[in-house]
């Protein structure tokens, strides 16, 4: 096997190419990629590249890229896959042949509405390209609306804080991150952005956008306020649709297994756009785009490996360090641990095994939690609770 075919030029991509010549691969790695920036990590994006004057964070050194060999196509666009000649076609026609193809599209911003993408006032924040549109409408910005209380939208929203903006977040659902975790952390959160100024408007129905010259109206409820910039962090939309049409199983991915292969043996997924058996959804995070990529390309090369890690990500705001792990769980119970500086949302089954757990600005507690995870050990709920017992003892 000497002809790899990789469609996507983001961290999963990134981290798939360095991993096959890491694991001695020395043939063709060809790589189709919309951007035409080598592989960066997003976290920066919605915070230090908002704030600071930051270069671009990127995955690997230029001296490593240029070790790793690459045929790029770029910026090009993948149209379709033939799954029969096994080739794949690009938006200019010229059509390159592979013997494996990893399929790394990613995913795109949604807008809940499509004629807010005609407002020259409203930005969304996926790219590089996007992070450094925002910073410059950052910096002339003085009222900022962010929409949608999830990740991109909180951290955006720290952000503009951080350079002394005023800011709005406006989020349909009751609390914020709400895919994400459970009612007691959304409140925490919460408290978080309004200690640090930010009106957040729960439960905001259906909004309303209208465009003047000087400024952008956001209507909800009857209310409209003004701002010189909305920020719309709504969620994404995987790029399914090349995988789809070629005929690979999909649902809200691309259906792969725990290697990374998805229905066609000579095709694999990772990062955002693949659906993991065990998660049951595109979990979109920094470590699930780095480490399941590493196992696709494994597997790719003939390795007997599978991806079984327990869903992490984190996120920083106002200021504060916050860890997710885990996924949520049905009928699950919350157990919290404060201290002083610091607090531990347990979500715990009914057999009082850890399911989710939130720190923030716990980091080490994250580490312990893996572990309970994994071995699946029954806690001692009181014992969680309790800010005077070093939960090191928790075996
Ligand atoms: P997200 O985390 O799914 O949050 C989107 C939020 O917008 C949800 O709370 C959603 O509510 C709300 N929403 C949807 N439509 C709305 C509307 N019309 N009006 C008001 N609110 C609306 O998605 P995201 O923040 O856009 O982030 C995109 C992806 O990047 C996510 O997968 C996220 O995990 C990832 N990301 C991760 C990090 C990190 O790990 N630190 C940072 C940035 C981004 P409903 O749930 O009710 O739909």
């Amino acid at each position: 096997m000497d002809k790899v075919l990789v469609i996507g030029g983001g961290q999963a991509a990134g981290w798939a190419c360095k991993t096959l010549r890491a694991e001695g691969y020395d043939g063709a790695i060809t790589v189709v990629a919309e951007e035409a920036h080598d592989f960066y990590e997003r976290p920066p994006l919605s915070k230090d590249a908002l704030t600071a004057d930051a270069p671009l964070p990127r995955l690997f050194s230029p001296e490593d890229m240029a070790a790793l060999q690459l045929r790029w196509k770029r910026p090009a666009r993948a149209v379709a896959i033939d799954r029969a000649s096994r080739q794949v076609t690009l938006a200019d026609g010229e059509r390159l042949s592979y013997e494996r193809l990893l399929v790394a599209t990613g995913a795109r911003a949604r807008l809940p509405v499509a004629d807010w993408a005609q407002l020259d006032r409203v930005v969304t924040l996926r790219s590089w390209d996007d992070a450094q549109v925002l910073r410059r409408r950052l910096a002339t910005a003085r009222r900022v609306a962010v929409i949608g209380g999830g990740w991109i939208g909180l951290e955006v929203a720290s952000s503009a804080r951080a350079l002394g903006l005023e800011v709005a977040v406006f989020e349909r659902a009751p609390g914020l991150c709400g895919r994400s975790v459970g009612p007691e952390v959304a409140e925490a959160i919460a408290e978080l952005h309004r200690e640090n100024g930010v009106a957040l408007h729960l439960d905001c129905g259906d909004l309303h956008l209208a465009q003047t010259p000087s400024a952008i109206h956001v209507s909800a409820g009857g209310n409209s306020e003004s701002f010189d910039l909305v920020v719309v962090g709504t969620g994404v939309q995987i790029n399914l649709e090349l995988a789809r049409d070629a005929g690979l199983d999909t649902d809200q991915g691309v259906l792969v297994d725990e290697a990374g292969r998805t229905s066609d043996p000579h095709i694999f997924a990772a990062g955002d756009v693949a659906q993991h058996p065990q998660l049951g959804i595109c979990l979109q995070s920094w470590a699930f785009a780095q480490n399941q990529a590493t196992v696709a390309a494994r597997a790719l090369l003939g390795q007997a490996v599978g991806y079984r890690e327990p869903a992490w990500l984190w996120s920083d705001q106002c200021g504060r360090n916050i860890q997710i792990l885990g996924t949520p769980v049905a009928n699950g119970h919350c157990v919290v641990r404060r201290e002083t500086a610091s607090a531990v949302f347990f979500y715990l089954d009914a057999d009082n095994r850890l399911a989710q757990m939130v720190a923030f600005d716990q980091p080490r507690a994250i580490k312990l939690g893996k572990r309970w995870i994994n071995t699946g050990l029954a806690l001692d709920t009181s014992l969680l609770a309790n800010p005077d017992f070093n939960l090191m003892q928790l075996r």
